[in-house]
């Protein structure tokens, strides 16, 4: 193993002078150390080894004719090599100028002619465990990052799974719930319309009777599909509402307008022609849906527009199925209604 402490191969040291016999010399005893040596004689060969081979460290003579060390070192770093070897200057003793020439270009370190050799395999030793060191924590933090990107990506996965519902591939009913609370308040502060359109297979049960379970889940599927088709708008939610039943939310949308969609959705399904051989008003899959809007108030809480639209939806049932049933009373005709209700069933 090479004093440098690397664990693996031994570092590759350039040694750029164009005196031969110091080249000789400072390879000799490099080598002793243990090191892999790699020579050049000026410094434009120097900096093609550097752009075609790995090295781990240049010690490079400061004064050479022609391209001097500095200019050297100063291509080096200009040349945008993913990782700059560090350099380690031979400079005149004494020549202070040149010390701090060396470190204005980019010198890591440099040692003094003549060369005092026990200094030098020190300095040669630190820089070459610092870019070790350094290697490992740009590898660590790699890794790291690597992590973090695989359980950022765990993350939004989790969270997509926790608002989407697995056999349609809609919004679920949590997310149902998040969205409708967000909605009222929303609306409440813009004096806005929210509708909601609650939407029931009918005879389901009966479906799945006849047709298998497998099959009832591919028809929810196919109603999915439609209603998601059918409310495009950015801000619409179309949602598994609980087994065989859906439901839209949609923003800034009067009672008109979620009449119109419920109308689409009701007939697309139908025209679907999914077969119902045991469906009591059809021979094909229908569909019945409760209609309710209001424009919010945010003293009282969405459960009452889910409460009206669940009772538009039963409507619906009650008046034969197949059909689309809107409820045009206002928050204050609920709150009334509600109001009556609770004192009668507070009389009894
Ligand atoms: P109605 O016209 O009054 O709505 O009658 P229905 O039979 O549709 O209503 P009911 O509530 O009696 O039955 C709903 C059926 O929906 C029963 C249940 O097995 C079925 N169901 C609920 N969730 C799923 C599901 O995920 N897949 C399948 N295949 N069927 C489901
Ligand atoms: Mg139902
Ligand atoms: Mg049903």
């Amino acid at each position: 193993m090479s004093e440098s402490n690397h664990p693996e191969q031994p570092s590759r040291i350039l040694i750029v002078d164009d005196e031969k016999t110091l080249r000789l010399v400072l390879r000799r005893t490099l080598e002793k150390q243990g090191y892999s040596i790699l020579e050049a004689a000026n410094g434009k060969d120097a900096l093609q080894i550097c752009a075609e081979q790995s090295v781990d460290m240049v010690l490079l003579d400061a004064m050479m004719p022609g391209m001097d060390g500095f200019t050297c070192c100063t291509k080096l770093h200009e040349m945008q090599l993913q990782d700059v070897p560090p350099v380690l200057m031979v400079t005149v003793l004494e020549d202070s100028k040149s010390v701090d020439l060396a470190f204005e270009v980019g010198a890591t370190d440099y040692v003094t002619k003549p060369i005092h050799w026990p200094v030098l395999r020190q300095r040669v030793r630190r820089l070459l465990q610092q870019r070790w060191m350094m290697q490992e924590i740009h590898r660590k933090m790699e890794t790291e990052q690597a992590l973090i990107a695989q359980l950022e990506a765990a993350n939004r996965e989790l969270q997509r799974l926790a608002t989407v519902d697995g056999l349609t591939e809609i919004a679920n009913r949590r997310r149902f719930n998040d969205y409708l609370n967000w909605a009222w308040q929303h609306l409440a502060r813009e004096g806005s319309f929210l509708s909601i359109v609650l939407c029931d297979v009918d005879f389901f049960k009966q479906y799945n009777d006849t047709y298998g379970h497998q099959t009832g889940d591919a028809c929810l599927h196919q109603v999915a599909e439609v209603l998601t088709q059918v409310a495009k708008r950015s801000t619409d939610l179309v949602a598994r509402y609980g087994g065989e039943e859906f439901a839209l939310i949609l923003l800034n949308t009067n009672l008109e307008g979620a009449i119109y969609l419920a109308e689409q959705v009701r007939d697309q399904v139908k025209k679907l022609a999914i077969p119902h051989a045991k469906s009591k008003i059809a021979p094909v899959v229908t569909l019945s849906c409760g209609v309710a809007s209001v424009i919010p108030q945010p003293d009282f809480s969405e459960d009452l527009l889910l409460s009206v639209a669940d009772d538009s939806l039963y409507e619906a049932k009650m008046q034969g199925r197949d059909r689309v049933v809107s409820n045009t009373r206002t928050l204050a005709d609920i709150l009334e209604e509600k109001q009556i209700r609770g004192t009668i069933e507070g009389d009894r």
